[in-house]
């Protein structure tokens, strides 16, 4: 029997939240029922954040009520992400039994993303955690920027493990190590996970990457060598950061879905139905190239895709989304 890989898909919430379309409660509903036939089970699909932060995640209630086979079967996994104990106890309500919530590895990033410094947003992190193992939801708790810092550049990897031990100690049911703009290397995120992996084992870790330098799969590559076998992507490689300048999209989910299937393991997903999923995906953020579509279409780097690449990095560049390469180095 082939070896199983947790495929968690962001691309309702990391995707769209950054996205300049605002797309409606029923289409993401829809986009995620497409997701479902095509096999996917585990999904990050709202954030309890402000909605003056992130006005994408305003429907996160409505939608959490519109998620598809939510009380008929437990076979699905829905996350949601979390800021701060108020988005804890709202996530709560709604009934989600799983929360991610995040720690950044700098006072910079932490003060951007959760308004808080650091050590308030570790304490913040040991207050929900501890909150929702009394209520038994489990948690997934991310450090974010874990290789780079959107404000202040390269991330030690100790700072990142530091950080992911304190997660552990704190409780957390699963530790994320987020590559939130894209800025690290398959080496650099090896040297994050091995010291995590002697002490936990590869079961409580998941790894979450954007693609900002084409690295994106070489990367969970490098982890899935070390025995990683959680991983987030987003379908189409929607995503992005509202606060993080220049964090392009997330892993695209066929595309990793295509490395593992290809590489012998198993991940339960149907790339061919996939293609319909990231089709939707490029209709409703008003995408202008099926980026998603071209991974799955064909297998060489026909002419017709080339251009259809390159329209899709102009379109990228006018929206403001390619990183400024100098700040991340
Ligand atoms: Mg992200």
């Amino acid at each position: 029997m082939r070896e199983s890989v947790i495929i968690n898909e962001v691309g309702l919430r990391d995707g769209l939240q950054n996205q300049p379309v605002q797309v409606s409660t029923a289409d993401k509903a829809r986009l995620a029922q497409s997701l479902v036939d095509a096999g996917v089970r585990h999904f990050e699909p709202v954030s309890f954040a402000h909605p003056n932060a992130v006005p994408q995640m305003a429907d996160a209630a409505q939608l959490a009520l519109q998620l598809p086979g939510t009380a008929a079967t437990d076979s699905l996994f829905y996350t949601a992400m979390v800021p701060n104990l108020k988005g804890y106890l709202r996530a709560k309500a709604c009934g989600f039994k799983r929360v991610a919530l995040l720690l950044s590895t700098t006072d910079s990033f932490n003060q951007r993303n959760l308004n808080m410094s650091r050590d308030n947003a570790l304490q913040s992190c040991r207050d929900i955690i501890a909150q929702a193992r009394q209520d038994g939801i489990a948690t997934r708790a991310y450090v974010a920027g874990a290789l780079a810092c959107p404000y202040d550049g390269h991330i030690a990897p100790t700072q990142t493990i530091t950080l992911a031990e304190q997660l552990f100690l704190a409780g957390a049911d699963e530790v994320g190590i987020a590559d939130t703009i894209g800025g690290g290397h398959p080496q650099q995120l090896q040297q994050v996970l091995e010291p995590l992996i002697r002490q936990h084992g590869s079961d409580p870790l998941i790894v979450h990457l954007h693609d900002t330098r084409g690295l994106a799969l070489a990367m969970a590559w490098a982890a899935c060598d070390l025995g990683i076998r959680r991983f987030d992507a987003a379908i189409a490689g929607l995503g992005g950061c509202p606060f993080a300048p220049g964090a392009t999209g997330n892993v695209a989910t066929e595309d990793l879905v295509y490395l593992l299937e290809r590489s012998g393991l198993s991940t339960g997903i149907s790339l061919e139905k996939l293609r319909h999923s990231a089709a939707l995906a490029n209709q409703l953020t008003q995408a202008p190239s099926g980026r998603g579509e071209m991974a799955s279409r064909s297998e060489e780097g026909s002419p017709e895709n080339q251009s259809k690449i390159m329209q899709w990095a102009q379109s990228q560049q006018q929206r403001g989304k390619i990183v400024n390469l100098d700040m991340i180095e």
